[in-house]
């Protein structure tokens, strides 16, 4: 959504990872253990396909990463792909405490053919939880089970959290609260991204 309204294309390791394992390719095979166990996959093959990926024509004017990058390394892997300067980052972080999180994981389901995702909320009152673009039988995750989870929130605070001071020093963090509903969310990255836009465009940052 935020991608088709800001004309860049969305890329999500986690998305790309799942398609892997999904095809039981090279990178789909190594990457499985560490995804089902709730750990990272090591930082020199998602680096490795971020840069792949940002090569091509349609990120020219810019893009949107979705789950990267997650650890210090992988934040000095994305700047030096690209010629000093030449980056321009904003950085959104969407804050939502550990129990709602939880709570929200637990509902989530996807389309094991196709990928789509369908969140608690959207779900709740649907009796058949069938995919509405291909029909077919919706999963959990593997790595959505309570234990899986308890573990993806260790790694996170442990690994991930880091990145927030680490952006925020450079004046590119927005936090945005998504404890609240989809639209208000929605709204709010489109509001950071707006100031940032503006900052820019009177050097204020
Ligand atoms: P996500 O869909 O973003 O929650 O990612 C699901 C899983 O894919 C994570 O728990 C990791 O195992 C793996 N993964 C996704 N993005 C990254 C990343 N940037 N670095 C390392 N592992 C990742």
């Amino acid at each position: 959504m935020v991608g088709a309204a800001l004309k860049f294309p969305v890329i999500s390791t986690g998305d790309i990872l799942r398609e892997a394992v999904r095809n039981q390719t090279p990178l789909g095979r190594q990457a499985q253990g560490y995804m089902e166990s709730g750990a990272l996959v090591p930082d020199s093959l998602v680096d490795a396909i971020v840069k792949d990926r940002l090569r091509r024509e349609d990120c020219a004017a810019g893009f949107i990463l979705d789950g990267y990058p997650r650890t210090i390394r992988q934040s000095e892997s994305l700047e030096a792909a690209f010629p000093e300067g030449e980056l321009e980052t904003l950085v959104i972080g969407i804050v939502v405490v550990d129990d709602v999180l939880i709570r929200r994981i637990a509902g989530r389901r996807s389309c094991p053919k196709c990928g789509k995702v369908y969140s608690d909320s959207s779900l709740s009152g649907q009796g058949e939880m069938k995919c509405d673009e291909c029909g077919t039988p919706l999963v959990q995750r593997k790595d959505d089970t309570a234990e899986v989870m308890k573990e993806r929130l260790e790694v996170y605070h442990r690994q991930t959290r880091p990145l927030i001071d680490h952006y925020r020093k450079r004046g590119w963090y927005f936090e945005v609260d998504g404890g609240r509903s989809v639209s208000e969310v929605y709204s709010s990255i489109l509001e950071s991204v707006k100031s940032y836009r503006e900052r820019k465009a009177t050097g204020t940052n």
